[in-house]
């Protein structure tokens, strides 16, 4: 299966994904974790996409669609593009790479975005993402690491995020037409699942 995952930010994608690509034995493939891999990894690629992230901006499409090039073209088996494409042209330029089995879009109320990424927490041990309202502690309850608050998950930048994301991602679900399968997003995150679930198995 290849798919794309469609959504704001803090639709809940990553969650998400990650449970789709346990289910379905398939890639995950998220821009967004290549880019903070690189970044980690003090790369010219991290060096660059670092100023954009912070200010809550798209990284360029030419420099987005060659790194994805380059991870497909290693992939071997079904995967779900999380997060790309975030344009019409990173779009047309998946178009050339490979042909598409599922659009999902991920649909959030926009006044719970914004709660569910300020107070979005991660594990920097086990990758786990968690909300402040349902930890007890800043621990991570799966694996007792401390946990931290992503560099752009601050309020002014998650502002400029979702007007980017409304500016030009979302115009995206029309450019997908009728080929786009949207799931009601404002569940919880085993509700959406199941949403998910029932979408995929129809396919
Ligand atoms: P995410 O983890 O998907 O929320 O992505 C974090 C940030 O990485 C975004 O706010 C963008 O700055 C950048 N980014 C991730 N994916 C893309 C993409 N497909 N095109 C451009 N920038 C991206």
């Amino acid at each position: 299966m290849k798919m794309i995952l469609l959504g704001a930010p803090g639709a809940g994608k990553g969650t998400q994904a990650a449970r789709i690509c346990k289910k379905y034995g398939i890639s995950h493939i998220s821009t967004g974790d290549m880019f903070r891999e690189n970044i980690g990894n003090n790369t010219e690629l991290g060096k660059l996409a670092k100023t954009y992230i912070d200010a809550g901006k798209l990284v360029p499409d030419e420099v987005t669609l060659a790194m994805v090039k380059d991870r497909l073209a290693r992939e071997e088996k079904g995967f779900l593009l999380d997060g790309f494409p975030r344009t019409i042209a990173q779009a047309q330029g998946l178009k050339e790479l490979t042909e598409l089995d599922c659009v999902l879009n991920i649909d959030v109320d926009t006044d719970l975005l914004l709660n569910r990424i300020t107070g979005r927490r991660i594990c920097p041990k086990c990758a786990g993402t968690f909300h402040v309202s349902t930890l007890e502690s800043n621990v991570c309850p799966v694996c007792s690491a401390e946990l931290v608050q992503r560099a752009d998950d601050n309020e002014e930048t998650v502002k400029a995020r979702i007007d980017v994301y409304n500016a030009q991602t979302k115009p995206l679900i029309e450019y997908y037409g009728e080929n786009v399968k949207t799931v009601d997003g404002n569940q919880s995150a085993d509700e959406v699942f199941e949403g998910i679930v029932k979408v995929l198995e129809a396919i």
